[in-house]
């Protein structure tokens, strides 16, 4: 980690309440220990203490695999192997029904690899990021348009989006309920909102604890259930829809990687065989147990007079 990171002791990152217990201590992805809080309001886990606003990118280094664009993504090979190995997946992008069109802003959008994806289905798609290096690789590597920066955005007027996704970013920002209220403000009433998040419920926490892969400390600030992520959004002005969850075979192995050294099982040699994974993935994700967590909200047609600004219900 780069030295001039600062840490801060934190309250609870959705509803301010000071008071909380401690839920974890788990390694990081650089060896440190880090500390996972439960908030006894709205139950929320989340890192304490953590970066400060103003020093966290620099966590955020070139190589942080989210901003590598690839080719290799919708290649023959990768095609192969998803039909040989891979269950048939609901993607994310399967979820959102399609405005033809329609203004869709991926916020967050990395590499650009979704932004194109909805292009490629008939969105007006463009990705937003805060990191230069990723909208450069987003423009490079898929050709879409990408802004750098964060909601709210003057290329991003009031009302103007049929659709915002949140792919892998609630959990990364300091103030999730804030973003929340830009994402609702930016949406045109009835807009849909999707955000996917890693689920703290899922079967692979249980299983592997602290090496269970998508805690990705000290990046992952904020740490979702269903029941967490569906009061914040809601809490936020959105009527939420749907919350489904996803396995993710790649996930389990790298859960099966850490495991193997930190929390290691009579069962985890077994789960190292990709069909074993694939077959747990699928399995937890008929549970409602999946490692990924997917909701699907819209701002209402009639915007509430008040939104509730803090306070979970
Ligand atoms: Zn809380």
């Amino acid at each position: 980690m780069p030295d001039a990171v600062k840490w801060e002791p934190t309250a609870c990152p959705v509803c301010r309440c000071a008071d909380a217990g401690e839920f974890l201590r788990a390694p990081g992805d650089d060896g440190k220990e880090y500390r996972l809080a439960k908030c006894r309001a709205c139950e929320l886990v989340f890192l304490d203490p953590r970066p400060t606003e103003d020093t966290v990118g620099l966590l955020y280094t070139e190589d942080y695999p989210q901003y590598r664009g690839s080719k290799l993504k919708n290649g023959p090979l990768r095609r192969l192997r998803a039909k040989l190995f891979g269950h048939r997946e609901r993607s994310l992008a399967d979820r959102i029904p399609v405005v033809p069109g329609g203004a869709l802003l991926d916020y967050g959008c990395g590499a650009g690899h979704f932004v194109a994806q909805m292009r490629d289905r008939g969105w007006n798609a463009f990705g937003m990021d805060f990191s230069p290096h990723a909208v450069q690789s987003a423009k490079e590597s898929y050709g879409v348009r990408a802004v750098c920066g964060t909601l709210p955005h003057p290329d991003v007027p009031p009302n103007s989006l049929d659709a915002l996704t949140l792919r892998m970013v609630l959990e990364h920002v300091h103030d999730p309920a804030a973003l929340l209220r830009h994402a609702l403000v930016a949406l045109k009433p009835g807009g849909a909102l999707c955000v996917a998040v890693p689920n703290l419920a899922a079967w692979g926490f249980g299983a592997f604890g602290k090496a269970w892969f998508p805690l990705r400390l000290p990046w992952h600030l904020s740490h979702f259930t269903p029941d967490t992520l569906a009061r914040t959004v809601r809490a936020s002005g959105f009527e939420v829809e749907t919350v489904a969850t996803k396995g993710h075979t790649n996930w389990t192995g790298y859960s099966v990687r850490r495991a193997r050294e930190l929390n290691p099982k009579w069962w985890t040699p077994f789960a190292r065989v990709r069909l074993v994974r694939s077959a747990l993935s699928k399995w937890t994700e008929r549970r409602g147990a999946g490692d990924e967590l997917c909701l699907l909200a819209r701002k209402p047609l009639r915007a509430a007079l008040e939104v509730p600004m803090r306070r979970a219900a």
